[in-house]
């Protein structure tokens, strides 16, 4: 007799059918001698309109009532599904995070588990209850209610697995697995059998959205046996992150990642001192504003260019902040563009192998496309590029690095 933690998200549980569909499914699993929690996200669109009600209200909204808010969302979805479970012929009961006490730091909107009491998911599931516990949400010491941040019951059901020691951690979502890239800009894309904790951590800090990073990291943290399935087909095997590397040689390059929520920022003709980027920066980092890629030129006159990109949805606020100090500085010029995107290519194969990022940008430039920031480690490199590029640049190298179906 084996525990697993099941995850479904938003399109498997998008519909009343659906949900219903994945109650078989359930019974289904508890019938071959399975012990099951269930996390469920909210329905598809739903967290996305609860946070549009708020922004008719304000633009700034409190982030505790935005938690207390958007959490509402995964209470339908767990009440539903007990409810079809229980209508089946299945015992299983719902609990909320705060019931069943995922307990979080106080960073409201991306709050971090610190710990799960596991007694009472023991109990029920000693009963022969499925257990179905709501996503993304937890509770910090007082008591208020947190949400872990967009794509967060992903990381709620690895949290679980690794608390209730499960035997593994099952991600159901819409497509059958992880892929070379996202099967919906290149068709051709290929499901991975197994992708290392590694590379999958990197495709998804490049923004793979298949599964959200902080999962992976716990996952890879707690070893946590964790496979990305499909709810809507029956038999696959899914892809399977492990820590193992697979014993047929590695590709050099195992996917494409790419992101488009990035903006960039240029200060030009900043004076070069000692010092320049902690100015420039200091004052986006103090506001809470993440900085991803950096690059700084060497200009003429003893001056210097500063470029770095931040969240899209952070472009506005770091364009006032980098207006300040570039007066401060006697700056020449700021300029911003938020129609880039971050195209990145991601292998523990390239270790090995020179080459790969003049091949990258060899690829690139027979499509006519202009790199403008470049950022590499050891098992990736990634360009940004203008967005009307986007799937031109990931079917090229796609194709490039030979990723395609057989
Ligand atoms: P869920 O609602 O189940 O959490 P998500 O929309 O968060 O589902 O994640 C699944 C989606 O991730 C897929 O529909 C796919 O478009 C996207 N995706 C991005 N990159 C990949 C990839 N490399 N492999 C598979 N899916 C990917
Ligand atoms: N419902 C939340 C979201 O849309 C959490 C999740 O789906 O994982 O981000
Ligand atoms: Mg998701």
């Amino acid at each position: 007799m084996s525990l697993i933690v099941q995850k479904y998200g938003g399109t498997s549980v998008g519909t009343v059918d659906r949900i219903k569909a994945v109650a078989k499914r359930i019974i289904e699993y508890k019938a071959q001698g399975h012990d099951l929690v269930v996390v469920v996200s909210a329905m598809s669109g739903e967290t996305n309109r609860l946070i549009e009600l708020a922004s008719q209200i304000t633009d700034q909204p409190p982030a505790r009532e935005c938690d207390v808010l958007v959490s509402t969302g995964e209470q339908v979805t767990i009440a539903l599904l007990s409810m079809a479970l229980e209508k089946y012929g299945q015992p299983a009961r719902s609990y909320t995070g705060t019931q069943v006490h995922i307990l979080t730091d106080d960073a409201h909107t991306k709050a971090r588990i610190k710990q799960i009491e596991d007694q009472k998911i023991h109990q029920d599931l000693k009963a022969g209850r499925v257990v179905v516990v709501a996503g993304f949400q937890g509770v910090d010491e007082h008591g208020n209610i947190t949400t872990l941040g967009r794509g967060g019951s992903d990381t709620s059901a690895v949290a679980l697995a690794a608390a209730l020691k499960a035997d593994e951690c099952q991600i159901f979502t819409d497509v059958d697995g992880v892929y070379t890239t996202d099967p919906r800009v290149v068709p051709e894309a290929r499901r991975l059998n197994r992708i290392t904790f590694e590379e999958m951590l990197e495709m998804a800090s490049l923004g793979s959205k298949v599964l959200q990073i902080r999962a992976v990291e716990f996952a890879g943290k707690y070893n946590v046996p964790l496979r990305v399935l499909s709810s809507f087909e029956e038999g696959g095997e899914g892809t399977l992150i492990t820590y193992e590397e697979s014993d047929v040689e590695q590709p050099i390059i195992s996917g494409i990642a790419f992101n488009r929520d990035e903006a960039k920022l240029t200060v030009t003709g900043v004076p070069d001192h000692p010092g320049i980027a902690y100015q420039i920066l200091g004052s986006i980092a103090d506001s809470n504003l993440e900085v991803d890629m950096i690059v700084q030129n060497v200009g003429q006159d003893d001056t210097t260019d500063f470029t770095f990109t931040v969240n899209r949805n952070d472009y506005a606020k770091a364009m006032g902040l980098l207006e300040t100090t570039a007066k401060e500085l006697g700056a020449r010029n700021v300029e911003g563009d938020d129609k880039i995107v971050k195209v990145s290519i991601v292998g523990v194969g390239m270790r090995s192998h020179a080459g790969i990022a003049s091949s990258m940008f060899e690829t690139l430039a027979k499509e006519g496309i202009n790199i403008q920031m470049i950022s590499t480690s050891e098992i990736k490199i990634s360009v940004v590029v203008d967005e009307k590029y986007l799937e031109l640049a990931v079917r090229a190298l796609h194709e490039k690095f030979g990723l395609e179906q057989e």
